[in-house]
C-alpha cells in the first residue's frame, strides 16, 4: 500500500523555513504501520503532479495539508489526480478544510475531511483503506454521502503526546546538516484569539509532551541531523512556568553550545525564567502584541497590560535575550489615531526589533465574520499572497493607501530606530 502526504506551496509557503510538524507525524504513524510513504513538500501543485504522473497508479489514497493560503493548490492538484484515477481515495486536512467542509466536498473530488487532530483518524483511514472499506465514520471526520454532510459522532485528541511516534523527519530535513530543528513541546491553546483559524476547529485542552521526550527529540535533530539550533513551535512557550523551568535545566544538562528561539507572551515570562531560558542557549524571543487601543483588543480578543510589556521587554534584553516584537495595522475598526498610537508606543520599546505587519483576517476565524461587516478585502483570495507584508483588508473609513502608506512610515521608522540605537 502506499501513500502521499502532500503540501502544495504557494510563494508564501515555499519562502517560510517550517517543519509541517502535522504530516511528519502522519507520514511516522505510515510507515510504522507498514506502508510505503511519499512525501511532496515545498512544491506547486503541477509540479507536484509532474512527478505523480508517472507513478499515479501505484498510490491508495493522497492526504494533502490545507491552509487558507494553498487551498486553490490542493483543489486543483485533487480534480487532476480524480481525472486520471478516479477510484483514488483523497483525504483533507488542515485548518481550512476544516472550516470550509461544505463548499469542498460538495464542489470538489474529495472524499473525506479531518477535523482537528489528525492521527487517530489517519490510523482509522489506513485500516479502512487496507481493508477494502469505505472512508465513512472515522473520529474527527466529515464525509458526503446521498448529498448531505456526515459529522463523525466521535471526537478523539491524543492525550499522551508521548504515544505519538516521533516525526518522520527524513522527509522534511534533506540537506545535513540543518540550520534549525523544529520542536514543539506541547498541544492545545488556553487562548480563544479573534484571528485564530485553528482555534474554531480545535479543543483547548493543552497536553504536553514529557520533558524527557522534548529532549529526546532535540538530541535526535542535534546527533543525527546536526542541529545546533532550535526553534520552539509552541504557540505560548512558557505557558506552564514550573515545566519550562525543568525543559531549560534539562537542556543545560543535556547540550553544550546550543541556542533555540520561542514564541510567547509577555505575561508567561519572568526574571528567573528568563534567566534559565538564557543559561540554557535562548537567544531571541518573538513577543505578539498586536495593538496598543482597548478596543481593538477586544476585537482580536488579545490583551495585554502595556506597562508590563514595556517591562518585560526591557527585562528580555537585561537578561542577553534578543526581543522581535509584532504588531498590526488595519484592524477592523482601526482609525488612523489608532494606528498611530501603536506605531508611537512600538518606536518606545526597548526591542532588538519591531516588526509592523498588516492585519490579515484569515478564513474560517471570527475575525473574518467581524472583518466582512466593517471594511473590505481587496485580495480576493489569500493563495495570491506572496508576503505577509501585503495588505488584504481595509477597515471602513480608511483606504488602502492610506493602510500602506502607514505601514511604510512604521516599518521606515522601525528600521531606522534599529539603525541608530
Ligand atoms: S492564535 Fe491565539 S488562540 Fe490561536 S493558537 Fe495562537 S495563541 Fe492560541
Amino acid at each position: 500500500m502506499k501513500i502521499a502526504l502532500i503540501l502544495p506551496s504557494t510563494k508564501i509557503l515555499t519562502k517560510l523555513h517550517f517543519l509541517p510538524i502535522g504530516l511528519s507525524y502522519l507520514a511516522a504513524i505510515a510507515q510504522k504501520k507498514g506502508f510505503s510513504v511519499s512525501v511532496f513538500f515545498k512544491k506547486t501543485w503541477k509540479e507536484i503532479a509532474e512527478e505523480l504522473e508517472a507513478n499515479l497508479d501505484e498510490f491508495n489514497l493522497v492526504g494533502m495539508q490545507t491552509f487558507a493560503t494553498n487551498i486553490e493548490q490542493c483543489l486543483s492538484l485533487a480534480c487532476w489526480i480524480k481525472e486520471r484515477k478516479p477510484d483514488m481515495k483523497i483525504v483533507f486536512g488542515g485548518v481550512h478544510a476544516a472550516n470550509f467542509p461544505e463548499d469542498i466536498l460538495f464542489n470538489y473530488p474529495v472524499d473525506m475531511i479531518i477535523k482537528g487532530e489528525g492521527e487517530i483518524a489517519f490510523e482509522h483511514i489506513l485500516e479502512k483503506i487496507s481493508n477494502g472499506n469505505p472512508l465513512t465514520d472515522i473520529p474527527n471526520s466529515i464525509w458526503k454521502e446521498e448529498n448531505s454532510l456526515k459529522l463523525s459522532s466521535e471526537s478523539s485528541i491524543m492525550h499522551n503526546l508521548d504515544d505519538l511516534p516521533y516525526p518522520a523527519w527524513e522527509f522534511f530535513y534533506r540537506e545535513k546538516p540543518i540550520s534549525t530543528g523544529h520542536i514543539s513541546t506541547f498541544r492545545g491553546c488556553p487562548y480563544n484569539c479573534a484571528n485564530c483559524p485553528s482555534r474554531t476547529n480545535e479543543e483547548g485542552t493543552v497536553r504536553e509532551y514529557s520533558v524527557s521526550r522534548v529532549i529526546d527529540e532535540m538530541s535526535i535533530l542535534s546527533y543525527k541531523y546536526g542541529a545546533s539550533s532550535f526553534e520552539f513551535y509552541d504557540e505560548t512557550f512558557g505557558l506552564n512556568r514550573s515545566r519550562t523551568l525543568d525543559i531549560c535545566k534539562a537542556i543545560c544538562s543535556s547540550f553544550k553550545n546550543i541556542s533555540w528561539s520561542c514564541y510567547t507572551r509577555v505575561r508567561h515570562v519572568d526574571k528567573e525564567l528568563l534567566q534559565s531560558m538564557k543559561a540554557s542557549g535562548c537567544k531571541s524571543i518573538f513577543y505578539g502584541v498586536a495593538t496598543t487601543r482597548k478596543h481593538l483588543m477586544d476585537i482580536l480578543r488579545f490583551h495585554n497590560d502595556l506597562a508590563e510589556v514595556k517591562q518585560k521587554i526591557r527585562l528580555t534584553r537585561e537578561t542577553g535575550i534578543k526581543t522581535t516584537v509584532s504588531f498590526l495595522v488595519g484592524i477592523p475598526g482601526e482609525k488612523f489615531s489608532d494606528s498611530v498610537s501603536t506605531i508611537k508606543y512600538g518606536l518606545s520599546l526597548d526591542a532588538d526589533r519591531i516588526v509592523f505587519q498588516p492585519c490579515i483576517p484569515f478564513p474560517g476565524s471570527h475575525l473574518y465574520e467581524t472583518a466582512k461587516k466593517c471594511g473590505k478585502f481587496i485580495v480576493d483570495d489569500l493563495s495570491k499572497l506572496e508576503g505577509w507584508n501585503k495588505t488584504f483588508f481595509i477597515p471602513q473609513g480608511r483606504s488602502a493607501s492610506g493602510i500602506n502608506s502607514t505601514l511604510f512610515m512604521a516599518k521606515s521608522l522601525s528600521k531606522i530606530k534599529t539603525f541608530l540605537f
